[in-house]
């Protein structure tokens, strides 16, 4: 029997590893990676500055100890370039040779990858993104580099928010700049979005709202001038793009994998081609893209089972994401797209609650600011329902 090929060493591809091993100590599996497949847990790349945390400190595990753990084959640094559905078949690249290798079931958990916004000027290449702890490594050497310490952060999103509060907390100054009117512009009503924002700024980040950075220009040893949509400008010595990530579609086409925002599944994380499933940042399962932890969790493990011989559909309980801003601390669990909710707030001395209710009365999400509020966490998830039931 051919082996089963997970093609991704991000979290989403070694946590099915890991969860297939658990019911199935023998069947051949290979991954693929790209990268040095490493093993480490992304979301501490935005609060790793904090703590001084070396990339070394981070990774968990490299490729060697991970193929020992798992009984994996893990090809490092081999792209693969083509899927050939019928034939079973992959044609990988490492080195400038190809090669190629034939799957019984194929994983793709080739997570997604920053969007570039289009800005002019001759310092545009020297913005930086951290998606990869490769990409942290760059960007703490740069920072080390620098003797002024003043940063931008392009989005003021859950990850720019993220590491602009853990600049800051390593004595940066930071500007967030984000074309939105509120930080977290799509996750928090407006009046939790305000108080948040007055939380980071007492920190000292300051924000630009409503408008976009459109020049970014080298000014030789004083850093960038940035130049804004809205004629503003400001100086920097670093520039961060933290404004979001897209899917990685880019092995879909040639295989005719259908797509849309990501590479669509059913529940049981099954793509329309035969034995091609996807897992993690890169799928939009049941219509749904959750490029979060307990998501890609909950998919690892019902993938693994039907990996092994029990059809199973991945059950999405509500799954609430904590936002690591300690000068503001939030816990999010998404209201789903498309419901229309009316939002309850209590505050508190510390910050505030807020329920979103929908026209049935039903909770169908909250935001949590502050350690009193966080106290309701438990005890809130447990009345939302499902975003995918258990048996579907
Ligand atoms: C800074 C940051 C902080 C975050 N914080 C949180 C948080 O607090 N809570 C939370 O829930 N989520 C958080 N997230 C999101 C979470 O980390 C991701 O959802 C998760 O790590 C995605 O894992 P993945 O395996 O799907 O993708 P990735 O980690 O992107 O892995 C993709 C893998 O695919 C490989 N690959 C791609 N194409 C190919 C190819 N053609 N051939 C071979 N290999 C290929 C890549 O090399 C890589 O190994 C954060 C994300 C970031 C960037």
């Amino acid at each position: 029997m051919q082996p089963i090929i997970i093609v991704g060493s991000g979290m989403a591809g070694y946590t099915l590893a890991r969860e297939f091993r658990k019911l199935n100590p023998e069947q051949a599996l290979i991954m693929i990676s790209a990268d040095d497949a490493v093993n480490y847990a992304k979301p501490t790349l935005s609060n790793a500055l904090v703590g001084n945390k070396h990339p070394d400190q981070i990774a968990l595990a490299d490729a060697e100890k991970m193929r020992l753990q798992l009984n994996m084959r893990i090809e490092t640094h081999t792209r693969v370039e083509q899927i050939k559905v019928e034939e079973h078949q992959l044609i990988l690249s490492k080195d400038q040779q190809q090669q190629s290798l034939h799957y019984s079931k194929l994983i793709l958990a080739v997570g997604a990858n920053p969007i570039r916004l289009p800005i002019d000027g001759n310092g545009r290449d020297d913005i930086h993104v951290v998606n990869s702890l490769n990409d942290y490594r760059t960007f703490r050497e740069t920072l080390s580099r620098s003797d002024k310490k003043r940063v931008v952060i392009l989005g003021a999103g859950l990850i720019g928010c993220e590491f602009a509060n853990d600049l800051q907390n390593t004595a940066h100054q930071v500007t967030l700049i984000d074309f939105a009117a509120q930080p977290l512009g799509r996750l928090l009503p407006e009046h939790v979005a305000n108080a948040f924002k007055l939380g980071l700024e007492k920190t000292g980040i300051q924000f630009i709202l409503n408008t976009t950075v459109a020049q970014i220009n080298q000014q030789g040893q004083d850093g960038y001038q940035i130049r804004l949509a809205n004629g503003d400008s400001l100086t920097a010595d670093i520039v961060l793009s933290a404004i979001g990530l897209q899917p990685d579609l880019s092995l879909t086409q040639s295989a005719n994998i259908e797509v849309s925002r990501g590479i669509l599944t059913n529940p049981l994380l099954e793509t329309n081609q035969p034995d091609v499933y996807a897992l993690g940042d890169c799928a939009e399962v049941h219509g749904m893209l959750l490029p979060y932890v307990m998501p890609l969790m909950q998919q690892a493990r019902a993938l693994a089972k039907t990996l092994n011989g029990e059809q199973t559909a991945v059950h999405y309980p509500a799954m609430p994401v904590a936002v690591k801003t300690p000068a503001a601390p939030l816990t999010i669990l998404p209201v789903p797209p498309h419901v229309d909710v009316t939002w309850e707030t209590e505050s508190f001395e510390d910050g505030m609650l807020s329920k979103a209710i929908d026209t049935d009365g039903t909770l169908r999400g909250f935001v949590l600011l502050g350690a009193t509020a966080a106290k309701q966490r438990l005890v809130l998830t447990k009345l939302v329902p499902d975003l995918i039931p258990i048996a579907v």
